[in-house]
């Protein structure tokens, strides 16, 4: 409770950088790290001092482990069960780490598991520790947005969604299966990238280039009659690579467009609740509109930027710096 209160003085919007292990033959550009959440990123063709200083709330260096991101996102979990939403989304280029940190290695042992799986996890252990709840209940939709078009992955017959009306907590047309256990969420998270893969031959271009939701509902009540609501919405976004739309015809082109259309949309989002700005674009994108209840408002949004720290990817880096040092 104290934590939330501090929280709500400081500002919903936190933000942490993680930076991915590369092998030691490659030029790294990440200089120094700093237990104060900065970061020195070299530039190789040097302008002035060749060096830039970000920071943020937190840095993960390349040796941090899955279990070390997951506690400092522990309080957020936590305060889904006071009634908070939750909003956390992996941002960064392709190949940077999100699916790394949000999932781990597909078929990972529970070591690797990535944070979305360690807060459910701390979900299920916490409502077993709370004797004062005498009902509760978790259930999860998983959705893909690709080519603006929302998908539900655990729907038997994959289809595509309209989710106009989503104000509300859950998606109102996408599939909701209950859970009891993360395994349960593991099997289903199985099933969908089945049917994700239904149909596309380039799976690992289109999981570049969609958005992949996963929302957890909470539903409880407790001794006293009151009723909790909340819901964690768990995002991987599409890689923030800019495409260059001279090289990319016909579909690709479509895609490339949409990508930045949903993603363009959510920096946009993510900079107006920064400014505090009283206009909140969020009917712009699907995206937006379907993590408008966790964005802004009485929520809490943990942006995990992340950073390939090869030289070749300098310029991706430092656009995912500046956008997450300019939010944060
Ligand atoms: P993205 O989802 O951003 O495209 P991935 O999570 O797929 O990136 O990561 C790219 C590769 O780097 C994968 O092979 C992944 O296993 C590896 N990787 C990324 N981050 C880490 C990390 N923190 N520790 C170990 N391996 C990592
Ligand atoms: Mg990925």
């Amino acid at each position: 409770k104290l934590y939330n209160m501090v929280q709500d003085l400081k500002g919903n919007i936190r933000v942490y950088c993680r930076i991915r292990p590369v092998s030691p033959e490659v030029q790294n550009v990440i200089d120094f790290i700093g237990e104060d959440g900065s970061l020195v990123v070299i530039d190789p063709k040097p302008l002035k001092d060749g060096k830039r200083i970000f920071q943020f709330n937190h840095v993960f260096g390349p040796s941090s482990s899955q279990d070390e991101v997951f506690r400092d996102t522990q309080s957020l979990v936590r305060s889904v069960m006071d009634g908070y939403n939750v909003c956390m989304f992996a941002y960064g280029q392709t190949g940077s780490g999100k699916t790394h940190t949000m999932y781990g290695p597909p078929g990972g042992s529970t070591k690797e598991w990535g944070i979305s799986y360690l807060a459910l996890n701390d979900l299920f252990k916490l409502s077993d520790q709370r004797r004062d709840l005498t009902k509760y209940e978790i259930q999860v939709q998983m959705v893909e947005i690709y080519n603006e078009q929302v998908h539900d992955l655990l729907a038997e017959d994959s289809g595509i969604r309209s989710c106009m009306s989503v104000n509300g907590l859950a998606l109102p047309d996408a599939t909701l299966c209950p859970v009891k256990s993360t395994m349960d969420v593991i099997n289903l998270m199985k099933l969908g990238d089945m049917r994700r893969s239904i149909g596309s031959t380039a799976i690992n271009s289109r999981s570049s280039r969609s958005h992949s939701i996963l929302s957890v509902h909470v539903y409880g009540a407790d001794t006293s009659g009151s009723m909790l609501r909340s819901c964690l919405h768990l995002v991987d976004l599409a890689g923030s690579e800019r495409v260059d739309k001279s090289e990319v015809t016909g579909d690709g082109l479509r895609e490339a467009q949409h990508i930045n259309k949903s993603l363009s949309c959510l920096v946009d989002v993510i900079t107006a609740l920064a400014q505090k700005n009283s206009h909140i674009p969020y009917r712009n994108s699907k995206l937006t509109l379907l993590l408008q209840n966790s964005l802004g408002g009485n929520s809490k949004t943990l942006m995990l930027a992340h950073v390939n720290p090869e030289g070749d990817s300098l310029g991706e880096t430092m656009s995912t710096l500046k956008f997450a040092q300019k939010v944060s």
